[in-house]
Formats: structure tokens, C-alpha cells, sequence
């Protein structure tokens, strides 16, 4: 099976926007109304020979008693488990939101890798300040995106394809450990569990 890379976040952080940049086409639906997107849409592409699926989510509204939103986030759930990477997206027009740390929260719970993107940083150059608040999820560093304009997309796909197992397979399509890739130890460094 394919590798699968969901990507989740708020509604109208720009999730549709990035899948259809990331698939080619314009499948998926992009719209200024929150919450546009209701179920998962599927997509097949492919980055430096890897192929994959990307899942786009409806997005993630951690505190709702809005039946949509309450199903999105379903969707979002099922997506995420079915996840071999997720692509967890961030908006530097809102900034790093009190949502956002829930999301960032959920996500860990489910063990999966997860690649932090800010997206419409639409100019290159000299990044805004808010970029760097985005570090404090926890997350690692930030990858800063333009789902309109395609910038920094490589970056993001590069830190995607590292979390795939590796093409060869060898042995027989075994779960891996989902930070580690292969458990090998490097020098000096203590495998959990080992
Ligand atoms: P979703 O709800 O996360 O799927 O968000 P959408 O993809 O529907 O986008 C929500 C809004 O953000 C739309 O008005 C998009 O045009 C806008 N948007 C998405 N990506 C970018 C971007 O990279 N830069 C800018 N300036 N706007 C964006
Ligand atoms: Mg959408």
C-alpha cells in the first residue's frame, strides 16, 4: 500500500488550497466560508519518485456544537488514523491559536508523524515574526508554506517522504516504529524499549 499524507488543521487555514496545489488539479473545494470542505477527498500524486495518496480533511474545530463541524472532525479523526504522515497546517494570518494547541494535542495522541507547515507566507524574504510563535507547539521546526503560491512545498514534501518507510520494503511489511523509520541505533543513542 501507498503512503498516506492527511493534512489537518483548522477550517480555512488552507488545506484545500495546498491539496490542489500539491495534486495538480483542481479537485478539492476552496472557499473564504469555514468548514467548506466536509468529507475527505482523496488524492494520488507523487514527490522525488515516491508515490502517495493525500487525504484533505474538512479540518479540525476542537470545540463545537456544530453537527458539521462535529463531523468534520470525525473525518479529520479517521483520516489521521489512517495516516502515515500528517501535515499539520497552520495559518500566519491568525497566528498560533488556542485551537491550534488543541489540534497539536489531538494529533500526538495518535502517535503519527506530524510535519508543522504556516501557510500564506505568500512573500519570500525576511519571514514574519510571527512565524517563530509557532515553535512553541512543540512540534519541531515550522515549515513555511504558500499554498498559493507553492512556496516552500518541496520543503514540506522533502520532510513528508522522510517518515515513509523505506521503498525496498524487505521483510515482509512490518509496522514500524512511527518517529524512528527504521530502529537502528546511532552511535551512542538509546532505543526505546531496546
Ligand atoms: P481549508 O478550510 O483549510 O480547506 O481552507 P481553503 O483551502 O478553503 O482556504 C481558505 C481561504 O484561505 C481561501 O480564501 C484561500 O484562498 C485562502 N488561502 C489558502 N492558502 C493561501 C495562501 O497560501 N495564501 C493566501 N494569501 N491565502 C490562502
Ligand atoms: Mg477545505
Amino acid at each position: 500500500m501507498k503512503p498516506i499524507v492527511a493534512i489537518v488543521g483548522r477550517p480555512n487555514v488552507g488545506k484545500s488550497q495546498l491539496f490542489n496545489k500539491l495534486i495538480g488539479r483542481r479537485v478539492s473545494i476552496v472557499e473564504d466560508t469555514p468548514g467548506v470542505t466536509r468529507d475527505r477527498i482523496y488524492g494520488e500524486t507523487d514527490w522525488n519518485g515516491r508515490q502517495f495518496t493525500l487525504i484533505d480533511t474538512g479540518g479540525i474545530e476542537p470545540r463545537t456544537d456544530n453537527l458539521i463541524l462535529e463531523f468534520m472532525r470525525d473525518q479529520a479523526q479517521t483520516a489521521i488514523e489512517t495516516a502515515t504522515v500528517i501535515i499539520f497546517l497552520t495559518d500566519i494570518r491568525t497566528g498560533l491559536t488556542a485551537s491550534d494547541h488543541e489540534v497539536a494535542n489531538m494529533l500526538l495522541r495518535s502517535g503519527k508523524p506530524i510535519v508543522l507547515a504556516v501557510n500564506k507566507i505568500d512573500s519570500t524574504g525576511a519571514p514574519d515574526p510571527d512565524f517563530y510563535e509557532f515553535y512553541n507547539l512543540g512540534l519541531g521546526d515550522p515549515i513555511a508554506v504558500s499554498a498559493v503560491h507553492g512556496h516552500g512545498t518541496g520543503d514540506l514534501l522533502d520532510a513528508c517522504v522522510a517518515y515513509f518507510p523505506p521503498r525496498d520494503g524487505g521483510g515482509g511489511g512490518g509496522r514500524r516504529h512511527p518517529r524512528g523509520g527504521h530502529r537502528q541505533a546511532q552511535r551512542g543513542q538509546i532505543l526505546p524499549g531496546k
